[in-house]
C-alpha cells in the first residue's frame, strides 16, 4: 500500500489506493463517488487481482517461481496478472478471443507475456478451453480462472471495499458496479453488507446481457459494445451471488457512450465504456435514494471507474455511436 509520497521499491507498491472521486452530475442530496482505478499501474482495476491473486496462489503452492500462469482472458485481467507476473518471478500466457482491443494485447506483449488468440465465435469459453488445454501440457502451471476464483472477490473485499469505506467515513448508502467476472461487485457487497446489512446493491450489465436472469428478470441476449460487462451465459459465472444483489441494471450502449463522453467533456474524466455505464447507473440510484424509490442507510452511492478510454482509441470510442466499434 503507497501514500504516493514516499518512494517505492516495486511497481507492485502501487497497485490500489486510488482516488475515489466525486461525479458532480449526480444530485447534489446523494452524491455519486467513483473509484478511478486507471490510476493503477497497469491502468485498470484488474491490477489489483493480478497482485492478489498471484501473491497468494504462490503462498499456497499453485504455482512457484519459474512456473506459468495461464488465463483466458478478454485484456485488462491479463495486464493485471502480467505486471505481477512480472515483478514475481513467473511466465505470463493469455488466451484472448480476437474481437477485444489491440491495445490491450500490445501491453500484455509488451509487459513480457504471451498472447494467444482465439476465434471470436468461440467466446470466452473457446479461450477457457484453450487454456486448460496448455496447462496440461506443462508441468508448473496454473489457469486461476476469474471467473470461478473466490480469490477473485477476496482482492477487492480486502483491497478496493475498505479503500472506499474508509475515505467515505463507513457512509455508504449503495456500491454500484459493473459485472463481468462480478468479482468487483461480490467483493464489495460483502463487505457493504458486513458494515450495514441494508446496504443497497447494484449490479450494472449492458442491455442484452443475461446477468438480470439470475434475479429473475426477462431477458433477451443481444450483441453489445460496452467492453469488459456483461454475460451471454450466466451458467459459466461460479461468482454472482443473487443474494447479495438488489437490481441489476441494465444500460444501454449508446446511453454509456453519452455518458462516458460527457465525463470527458465535463468532468475531464477518461474513462471507458463500462465507466459510462456505471456512471449512468449510479446517478439513477442516487435519484432513487434522493427521490425516496430507494431505502438506503446513508445518502452516499460509490461505484468504480475500471479503466481510462485511451485503450480503446483504436475502436473509435470518441467516435459517432455508429462508429465506435465497441
Ligand atoms: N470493466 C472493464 C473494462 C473490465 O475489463 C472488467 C473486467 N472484466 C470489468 C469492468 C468488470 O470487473 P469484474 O470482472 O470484477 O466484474
Amino acid at each position: 500500500m503507497t501514500t504516493h509520497r514516499e518512494p517505492v521499491d516495486s511497481v507492485l507498491e502501487t497497485v490500489g489506493e486510488t482516488p475515489l472521486v466525486r461525479v458532480a452530475a449526480a444530485p447534489d442530496e446523494v452524491p455519486v463517488y467513483a473509484k478511478a482505478e486507471s490510476f493503477n499501474p497497469g491502468a485498470s482495476v484488474k491490477d489489483r487481482i493480478g497482485k492478489y491473486m498471484l501473491e497468494r496462489m504462490i503462498e499456497r503452492g499453485d504455482v512457484s517461481p519459474g512456473g506459468t500462469v495461464i488465463e483466458p482472458t478478454a485484456g485488462n485481467t491479463g495486464i493485471g496478472f502480467a505486471v505481477a507476473a512480472g515483478q514475481l518471478g513467473v511466465d505470463a500466457v493469455f488466451v484472448v478471443p480476437e474481437r477485444f482491443s489491440v491495445e490491450k494485447q500490445q501491453l500484455m506483449d509488451a509487459l513480457g507475456a504471451d498472447v494467444i488468440n482465439t476465434p471470436t465465435e468461440h467466446g470466452m469459453d473457446g479461450a477457457i478451453e484453450r487454456a486448460h488445454e496448455l496447462a496440461d501440457e506443462l508441468d508448473d502451471a496454473v489457469v486461476p480462472q476469474q471467473f470461478a476464483n473466490p480469490l477473485n472477490v477476496e482482492a477487492h473485499y480486502e483491497t478496493t471495499a475498505p479503500e472506499i469505506y474508509e475515505a467515505l467515513d463507513g457512509e455508504v448508502g449503495a456500491v454500484v458496479a459493473g459485472c463481468g467476472t462480478a468479482g468487483t461487485l461480490m467483493g464489495l457487497a460483502e463487505y457493504a453488507r458486513e458494515q450495514h446489512p441494508d446496504t443497497y446493491v447494484a449490479a450494472v450489465e449492458p442491455e442484452g446481457s443475461l446477468y438480470g436472469t439470475v434475479l429473475g428478470e426477462d431477458g433477451t441476449e443481444e450483441e453489445y459494445k460496452i467492453e469488459g460487462i456483461g454475460t451471454h451465459d450466466p451458467t459459466t459465472n461460479e461468482l454472482f451471488d443473487p443474494d447479495l444483489v438488489d437490481a441489476v441494471v441494465d444500460v444501454a450502449d449508446r446511453a454509456a457512450q453519452d455518458e462516458l463522453k460527457r465525463l470527458a467533456r465535463e468532468e475531464g474524466q477518461l474513462v471507458a465504456s463500462s465507466a459510462g455505464a456505471a456512471s449512468v447507473a449510479a446517478r439513477r440510484v442516487a435519484r432513487d435514494i434522493r427521490d425516496g424509490e430507494i431505502d438506503a442507510p446513508y445518502d452516499t452511492v460509490a461505484t468504480i471507474f475500471p479503466d481510462s478510454s485511451e485503450r480503446y482509441l483504436s475502436k473509435g470510442i470518441y467516435r459517432s455511436f455508429e462508429e465506435w466499434e465497441g
